[in-house]
């Protein structure tokens, strides 16, 4: 029996690499310093698997921004517009790569970065490969060759991870028309066969191809194109161990391709889809290993030893033990990287964190279940196993997760909890009548800047070197100088700022009950980008008011509109790690009363527009569209428990993240804000066409400009985005925004694009 880890998180323990790659960015340091840190957190990560006993370490698990982005340039799908950075001097390998993440305006050039979408149902975010009708591909960049060899260096063999061909294809965007990217597999194959013959030149024996569209829904030519790319590679590669790893989800109607494709190991997901097994120790082949992903890479919470057990015991009895490899159920990408560093009890009680594992936890679990399902070894982790069982045993018991009055409040939902008093039509006269806005008009998403300064003070309240009224004195002169500074450029709708907020949810998890925290517990969101989820263990409520103090303070600096800023429940939910020993609709209705007493405290203390915000909507949906409909039901049933407190004539607003609205339009009209915004701008509004096909009926505001990255963009392209917005959506509908909120710009860049912004809203109404 060997264990396995898919991918191993790559941000470093302290967020190195983050911090390397910002300053790199920023100019401050150079670009041996990234490479340096890169290779650095490459050796700790191998050397502590080795340590911790792991049988199959991955190498290129590693990246400096994005493992789909280091596929497209390894294969040398570089789009053109970058031809331009790639023959600048120097380091032009790095450049080139993060131009195609970031953008690229230096030199006098300015080029646009690649599209960013959501990976899965995760909150990790990749770069969408473009590929053109005439796309070839080539071994561009050597990552994974280079990395294979410099862990071979010390010492270690590892297990290469790729995505595979198929996967690598279907994540890609076909940028022109006349072509199925799924035909370009003929080109991109001969890339895979130089690579795996030059790891197998340099000893490599196990390949990972991670194939995670095999969860999902798939079409006749996607399942032949698996069987063509699986068979070529086995047909010039019969000796090495190909991995066909799957997670995510069930396989499904897919389990038998899966089974069936000629490799020597099968991967599945048990944490999310323990029903395959069944099914899978009978249609396993003969001669294929299954590989049992139980240790959860998605949660917080420590493996149950007994109920894995259960499991290995039942696969072994089946395949027998040289068949049956333990696993973590995908990349540990998605969990941060050790409990170790949690020391203060202040912040994450002794009581929790016997319940819980990170990375590095995870690992030692694999070598503790292999132990213990091994006759001669058991022995020795016995002990391990008694203090496991005693933590289960603990958290299905502790008095800290259960509470009487938040299970009678849920009991006591009626039917008129989520509704408004009356439709959108007649709200919209109320509002009209009640807010006197103008056409266009305009308004940002919530935050701004959260430069060094501002995020200094918190950690000077954390550490103490400031009290709580300095640096609430501090806040305050800062969403002063935003409340002017907007009133100044004449935005009609103004925020506070945001910030007091250290994250968007982490704010409001705070300060709710059944929600704790971790100081470290970090996972990357995107490229150096990375969030630190609050962890719900129990039942969730609001103990007192959590905005109204900023909020009040802000509308009290000016007679424009503020509006209140809240994250929505399904978004709290999906960027928390979550208990899992109750639905994630329990969950989100517990947390949509408690948003809901919110959004009626700041009404009546005066505040005419609450947005409440719901980025997380669409990543929330299960992979197999036969689930969508139960989730959405229960979802847009949460947003709308939250917002239908109020009177009619209260603005409720949303904001949505980049997402593609088509196949859930009726869902995102049925949370029935009375404006959203979204993003739109790296689109070029083309996501505004859902709304527009649908009729979409309430108020809209498609962003008009990236805030991903630095670039300024000028009046005459918003103007133009707006003009192409408006033939779609009629223009009393519109508001203009840009994609998102500014918390990760600087103040100059933000500066600029906003007073572009506003300038091209008053030409829309001039026009
Ligand atoms: N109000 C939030 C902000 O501006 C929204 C962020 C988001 O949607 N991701 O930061
Ligand atoms: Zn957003």
């Amino acid at each position: 029996m060997q264990t396995q880890v898919l991918g191993y998180p790559r941000i470093g323990s302290q967020r190195e690499l983050k911090k390397a790659c910002e300053s790199y960015w920023a100019g401050t340091s150079g670009y041996k310093n990234v490479l340096q840190v890169g290779k650095n957190i490459r050796q700790q990560n191998w050397e502590l698997q080795k340590n911790l006993g792991v049988d199959l370490i991955p190498s290129n698990d590693f990246s400096y921004y994005d493992q789909v982005l280091d596929h497209s340039l390894m294969f040398g799908a570089i789009p053109q517009r970058y031809n331009a950075v790639a023959i600048q001097p120097d380091h032009a390998e790095l450049d080139l790569y993060f131009a195609m993440a970031r953008g690229y305006q230096r030199n006098g050039l300015d080029i646009i970065a690649m599209e960013m979408t959501k990976w899965f149902d995760t909150n990790y975010h990749y770069i969408v490969p473009e590929f053109y009708k005439n796309q070839t591909f080539n071994l561009f960049s050597t990552k994974v060759i280079d990395e294979f060899y410099e862990a071979k260096q010390l010492g270690i063999i590892t297990k290469p991870v790729l995505i595979g061909p198929v996967s690598y294809l279907l994540l890609g965007k076909e940028k022109e028309a006349g072509f199925d990217k799924i035909d370009l597999l003929k080109n991109l194959l001969p890339v895979y066969i130089e690579l795996l013959t030059r790891l197998k030149a340099l000893g490599a024996t196990h390949i990972q191809l991670d194939e995670p569209f095999l969860v999902l829904d798939l079409s006749e030519k996607e399942k032949q194109a698996y069987q063509t790319a699986y068979q070529q590679l086995r047909k010039v590669f019969p000796e090495l161990n190909l991995i066909l790893a799957t997670y995510f989800g069930a396989l499904e109607d897919n389990l038998e391709l899966a089974c069936d494709l000629p490799v020597n190991t099968l991967h599945v997901d048990l944490v999310r889809a323990p029903q395959q097994l069944e099914e899978l120790i009978h249609k396993l082949p003969q001669e294929k290993t299954l590989s049992l992903g139980l240790v959860d890479g998605r949660n917080i919470w420590k493996n149950d030893f007994e109920n894995s057990i259960a499991i290995i015991n039942q696969a072994t009895a089946a395949l027998g033990k040289e068949r049956v490899w333990i696993a973590t159920s995908c990349s540990l990408l998605h969990s941060p990287c050790d409990l170790d560093n949690e020391k203060n009890e202040a912040v994450l009680t002794a009581e929790i964190k016997q319940w819980m594992a990170f990375a590095k936890q995870k690992v030692a679990e694999l070598t503790t279940l292999k132990q213990l399902t091994n006759n001669e070894e058991a022995t020795l982790a016995k002990d391990k196993l008694a203090q496991n069982v005693k933590a289960q045993q603990s958290r299905k018991t502790s008095p800290l997760i259960h509470n009487e009055k938040v299970k009678n409040d849920v009991a006591n939902i009626t039917e008129s909890h989520d509704q408004r008093s009356n439709a959108f039509a007649k709200r919209r006269i109320l509002q009209q009548e009640a807010l006197n806005l103008p056409s266009f008009a305009t308004t940002t998403i919530g935050s701004f800047p959260q430069t060094t300064e501002v995020r200094s003070w918190r950690a000077k309240l954390k550490k103490g070197s400031l009290n709580q009224a300095q640096y609430d004195q501090l806040i305050a002169i800062e969403t002063e100088k935003a409340v002017r500074w907007q009133e100044e450029i004449g935005l009609d709708v103004l925020v506070h700022g945001e910030f007091e907020r250290n994250d968007m949810v982490e704010y409001f998890g705070e300060q709710l009950s059944g929600f704790t925290f971790s100081q470290n517990g970090w996972v990357q969101s995107y490229g150096s980008r990375c969030v630190k989820p609050p962890i719900i263990y129990g039942d969730v409520y609001r103990p007192e008011a959590m905005t109204l103090k900023w909020t009040n303070y802000a509308q009290s600096l000016t007679s424009k509109y503020m509006k209140g800023m809240l994250t929505g429940p399904v978004t709290i939910l999906q960027w928390s790690f979550v208990r899992n020993d109750q639905p994630r609709a329990a969950t989100c209705t517990q947390i949509a009363l408690a948003i809901r007493d919110e959004v009626v405290d700041l009404e009546q203390a005066g505040i005419k527009i609450i947005q409440i915000d719901e980025p997380a909507i669409r990543e929330g949906l299960p992979l197999r569209k036969a689930e969508w409909q139960n989730y959405l039901d229960w979802a847009v049933k949460a947003f709308r428990i939250s917002a239908s407190g109020v009177q009619d004539e209260t603005q409720i607003h949303t904001h949505m993240c980049y997402s593609e609205f088509n196949d859930i339009i009726d869902s995102i009209a049925a949370m029935d804000a009375d404006v959203i915004t979204i993003e739109t701008s790296r689109s070029q509004m083309e996501l505004l066409n859902a709304f527009a096909d649908f009729k979409y009926p309430n108020e809209i505001g498609p962003g008009v400009y990236d805030i991903h990255s630095p670039r300024v963009p000028n009046k005459d392209e918003m103007v133009e985005l707006l003009k192409k917005a408006a033939l779609v959506i009629p223009k009393e509908q519109l508001w203009v925004n840009p994609d998102c909120g500014l918390k990760t710009r600087g103040w100059d860049e933000t500066k600029k694009a906003l007073i572009e912004m506003v300038e091209a809203a008053k030409t829309m109404r001039n026009n």
